[in-house]
């Protein structure tokens, strides 16, 4: 008995060093560490010093004991840009410096079996495909989380059906033509819907990109499971088709309300602090504005942590929401507009006016509080995977301007699938902007308030005491506890 009491789980958890991926992998370890397992976060250097700076992650994760965070070098300096635009970039430094500083961790360093305490499974990115060759190597269990939406995830598992079948790389330049070999998408699926790398001619890196991804479709079926930021009531059907390839899933989302709901059964452990995994300082102040505005009357704009915007898009943005006479909250993040957004002496009287009037614009929000706040009445957002769960689960209603990777899918979605708003990627038109804010704020509220409510409704009821993704987290904390024993004893 003894013996088996110190072989506690130790899991140790890598996420891809971008905002979404952080912020969804540090609630994952929240979650693991409530189910009193050891856990070992491990950052890159840049992440955890950004963290450091503009949240209070290290005094709030301080109150478990068996969590820490351990740093590694993404193999760039200091200064040198993490902007996604410069993905592949950091992504080969990772290659060439992290990759083999994490597996001689787990192999003969500090988390190995030799350690005191070894890591017993391992949580990655979905994109990091090293990890299960690590795994293997190592004897221990890897599990993939994906933070990319399992629609998406599902056309990616597709690409080698769709070049099969000619329907990839794409003919002819009809972004409307139809996908018909994506099985539970047919009929809705249009080539300008599938991930932005399939668009060779538009994107940087984008065979890079693809052949990453095509790696990584490869190695899933060599991990122990995949967990899947979803609930089955949203993309069950999308699920039952992802585990022909990848059988034992875990769909235990939306995490960020899972985290919440695990937390407020445990009076002990109500969150007296916030939640914030941010990497910019938030400006909170964005919250008493909300307070002042009428019931459901503000539209939300944000394009998340990675999107830049050229000059043009942002005044087409700006002259839309402000002709449109709706209230706004718009996140500028710094370094999101191409060039720099100064652009002093140039700005048109009325736009200044109409901000002035109706307008708040902050550097970086509190998103999480912002979408639960009862002035909010839409999101014109990215469909980034966790924008757009943060905003299902709100029941707030969305217009998606994908910018890229699975936000293509997404977005798709959002208007076809779910209905809970309108996709208004490959364009940004000022009178565009302003009919479909209308549209979705006045003309088609009551629709899209329904759905959203109803898909609301389904996402809390899945993370609640007995719905599907508690329990898909139940069994996936009997399964790590499972195979660790396991791994100790042998
Ligand atoms: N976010 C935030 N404040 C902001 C904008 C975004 O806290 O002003 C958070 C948002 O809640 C989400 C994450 O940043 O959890 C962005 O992730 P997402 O997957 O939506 O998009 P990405 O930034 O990865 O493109």
């Amino acid at each position: 008995m003894d013996h088996q009491k110190t072989l506690s789980p130790h899991v140790l958890m890598f996420p891809l060093p971008l905002q979404g991926p952080v912020n969804s992998m540090l609630k994952l370890a929240e979650l693991l560490c409530l189910a009193d397992f050891h856990v070992t976060f491990l950052n890159t250097n840049h992440i955890q010093n950004r963290l450091s700076r503009y949240t209070d992650i290290e005094s709030r994760f301080s109150g478990y004991p068996k969590f820490r965070f351990e740093t590694v070098s993404d193999g760039l300096s200091d200064d040198s840009p993490r902007s996604a635009d410069r993905f592949i970039e950091m992504f080969l430094s990772m290659e060439a410096v992290t990759f083999p500083l994490v597996t001689e961790m787990v192999a003969s360093g500090p988390l190995s079996c030799n350690s005191e305490r070894p890591v017993t499974c391992i949580i990655a990115d979905g994109i990091l495909s090293f990890a299960v060759d690590v795994g293997i190597e190592v004897g221990i269990p890897i599990i993939y989380f994906e933070t990319i939406s399992p629609c998406a995830l599902w056309t990616y598992l597709c690409i080698p059906k769709l070049t099969e079948t000619g329907q990839f790389p794409f003919k002819g330049d009809d972004l409307d033509a139809k996908l018909t070999c994506v099985p539970g998408m047919e009929g809705f699926l249009r080539q300008r819907d599938l991930p932005s790398f399939c668009r060779a001619s538009e994107l940087i890196d984008s065979t890079i990109q693809l052949q990453l991804v095509l790696k990584q479709v490869q190695k899933f079926p060599k991990a122990q499971g995949l967990i899947l930021n979803t609930f089955e009531e949203l993309e069950g059907h999308l699920l039952s088709h992802i585990s022909t390839v990848c059988p034992n899933l875990y769909a235990i989302g939306p995490i960020h309300a899972h985290l919440k709901a695990r937390l407020s059964l445990s009076p002990k452990l109500k969150p007296k602090h916030s939640l914030s995994n941010s990497l910019w300082e938030e400006d909170k102040s964005c919250m008493a504005w909300l307070d002042a505005q009428p019931k459901k009357s503000v539209i939300y704009f944000s394009v998340g942590s990675n999107t830049v915007i050229t000059r043009d898009q942002l005044m087409e943005f700006w002259h839309g929401l402000v002709n449109s006479g709706k209230r706004f909250l718009w996140v500028r993040r710094p370094e999101s507009v191409s060039g720099g957004e100064s652009m002093k002496g140039q700005i048109p009287a009325e736009l200044l006016e109409g901000t002035k009037e109706r307008g708040c614009i902050v550097g970086w929000a509190p998103q999480e509080e912002v979408l639960g706040h009862p002035a909010i009445g839409g999101f014109l957002t990215h469909n980034g995977w966790n924008s757009t769960l943060e905003s299902i689960t709100e029941g707030v209603p969305m217009i998606g301007w994908p910018h890229f990777v699975d936000q293509q899918v997404n977005s798709r979605f959002v208007g076809e699938v779910w209905k809970v708003g309108l996709d208004m990627k490959d364009t940004c038109d000022r009178v565009i902007i302003e009919k479909m804010v209308r549209e979705l704020m006045d003309e088609r509220k009551g629709e899209f308030e329904e759905s959203a409510k109803h898909l609301s409704k389904l996402a809390r009821e899945s993370v609640g005491e007995g719905g599907s993704s508690y329990c898909n987290l139940e069994r996936l904390i009997e399964d790590i506890g499972s195979w660790s024993l396991h791994t100790l004893k042998s």
